[in-house]
């Protein structure tokens, strides 16, 4: 297939070229494009046969559902009704990184919500993103621009490795401010959060205090495991590269990643360590990479999926990284982190 790149400036963007992508989504294609969590693959949300091609660009497996982008918060026509507290959810966090879980209207067709009865809406915050989505006139079905498995992609050139000739248009726009997904929450029953992202915990029990994380958020799922988010179950986020994460006392924690480090070098394995600002230079050996600054989480949101991708350039053969603290946005991270590491955590 054929794939027109275009970049665009995010506080001036280019109209026409709006209007193209717009023109592209109505007509049943696909358009990758920036949203402040990670770049969308989208189509159009009300055409099962354009939703298809999103699964089939990416190899998603059929029974993960697709989360619906909109521009506004008129949303009546895609759910069946919109409870209270859905309401002051959108009222103060759209748009931005927020997922609602509501109970589907008939005009969703079953394909995106994998035969769910229920949809998944949200506004992004990017000027970009709901620009597209008022250009096609259309509401805009949109998984990560990524395939499936890997890390999600914060930047365009993530977006070329994985689907250049896989899907009709790509729209740069610079690097994800966030840089992790949307929080998703399902309001149709008690309010629970089903997978943690850019809005957190803290910020969402301030409005709804009876709201609670789904204990499948932080924990490996078993063989049995029936996820209320069909996403929960599947490998994720993975690097090429064995993943360990090392928790606990931020100097212990150096140590051990040292050791293990000179331990795996010595058998002639190339290792690399995902430190901090913090850390940087207190490792001698390796090939080390930053996340960011431990006292400004967000970075560390930000830049994670990219230096995951990173080590699959260096191609190295083990990742040894820290851990960060479970809490605020740092939840998220770490949700990230265990799933890419596939929950090889080491506690000293
Ligand atoms: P992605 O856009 O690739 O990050 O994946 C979207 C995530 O939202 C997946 O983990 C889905 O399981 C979740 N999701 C989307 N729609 C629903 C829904 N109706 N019910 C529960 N989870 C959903
Ligand atoms: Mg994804």
């Amino acid at each position: 297939m054929d794939t027109k790149v275009y970049y665009l400036d995010r506080n001036n963007p280019d109209f026409d070229v709006l209007k193209y992508a717009g023109s592209v989504i109505r007509g049943g294609g696909t358009v990758v494009f920036p949203t402040e969590t990670v770049y969308g693959l989208g189509a159009n949300a009300l055409d099962a046969k354009a939703c298809k091609k999103i699964f089939e660009a990416k190899g998603r497996p059929q029974d993960n559902p697709l989360i619906v982008h909109v521009c506004s918060t008129s949303i009546d026509d895609f759910v069946e009704k919109i409870p209270d507290r859905a309401k002051k959810l959108m009222d103060r966090f759209w748009p931005g990184p927020l997922t609602i879980i509501f109970k589907k209207s008939k005009l969703i067709p079953d394909v995106i919500t994998a035969g769910l009865d229920t949809v998944g809406i949200r506004m992004p915050s990017n000027n970009i993103a709901r620009e597209l989505v008022r250009q096609s006139g259309v509401p805009i079905a949109a998984p990560s621009a990524n395939l499936s498995g890997r890390p999600s992609p914060t930047n365009v050139k993530h977006v070329i490795d994985d689907l250049y000739g896989k899907v009709d248009v790509i729209l740069g726009g610079g690097n994800c401010d966030v840089g992790l997904e949307s929080t998703v929450v399902d309001m149709t029953e008690r309010p629970a959060i089903l997978r943690p992202g850019g809005i957190t915990y803290e910020q969402l029990k301030e409005l709804i205090d009876d709201i609670y994380i789904d204990p499948a958020v932080m924990k490996k799922p078993d063989k049995n495991f029936r996820p209320k988010a069909p996403g929960m179950k599947y490998r994720h986020y993975a690097p090429k590269a064995k993943m360990v994460l090392i928790r606990g006392g931020l100097e212990d924690v150096v140590g051990k990643i040292n050791e293990l480090c000179r331990e795996n070098m010595s058998k002639g394995l190339k290792v690399g360590i995902l430190s901090t600002e913090q850390t940087y230079d207190k490792y001698p050996f390796g090939t080390v990479l930053s996340m960011g600054d431990r006292k400004r989480p967000e970075t560390i949101a930000a830049n994670i999926f990219d230096r995951l991708r990173q080590f699959d350039d260096l191609g190295v053969d083990l990742i040894l990284s820290e851990a960060v603290e479970e809490k605020n946005i740092g939840l998220s991270i770490m949700n990230r982190m265990k799933k890419a590491a596939g929950y090889n955590i080491i506690n000293i």
